[in-house]
């Protein structure tokens, strides 16, 4: 019976060794990559939308509705539009 008891002993030991490496090899890899083992917890730590970059705002024409830009769209009398063009018409 004590030698059954000194293999299980001899078990945990043994897998507890396994866990302490795996833990040492991660924040090994962390340190090196500089990036963080584990993913912040808690709502808001991670944003769920794709990074598709930076977020433009979009201004329709107002005489052809198309849609461009806010830094292509050109601005008069407070309205907007695709083109000189139809700025030069609307005017
Ligand atoms: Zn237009």
């Amino acid at each position: 019976m004590g030698k059954v008891l000194s293999w299980i002993v001899i078990g945990v030991l043994g897998y507890l060794a396994w866990r302490l490496t795996l833990v040492l090899q991660r924040k090994a890899l962390a340190a090196r990559t500089g990036h963080a083992p584990e993913a912040p917890a808690g709502p808001g730590a991670r944003r769920s939308a794709p990074e598709t970059g930076p977020r433009e705002l979009m201004r329709a024409c107002d005489v052809c509705g198309t849609y461009v830009p806010d830094s292509d769209a050109l601005r008069a009398r407070g309205r907007f539009y695709c083109c000189a063009a139809h700025r030069d018409q609307a005017a």
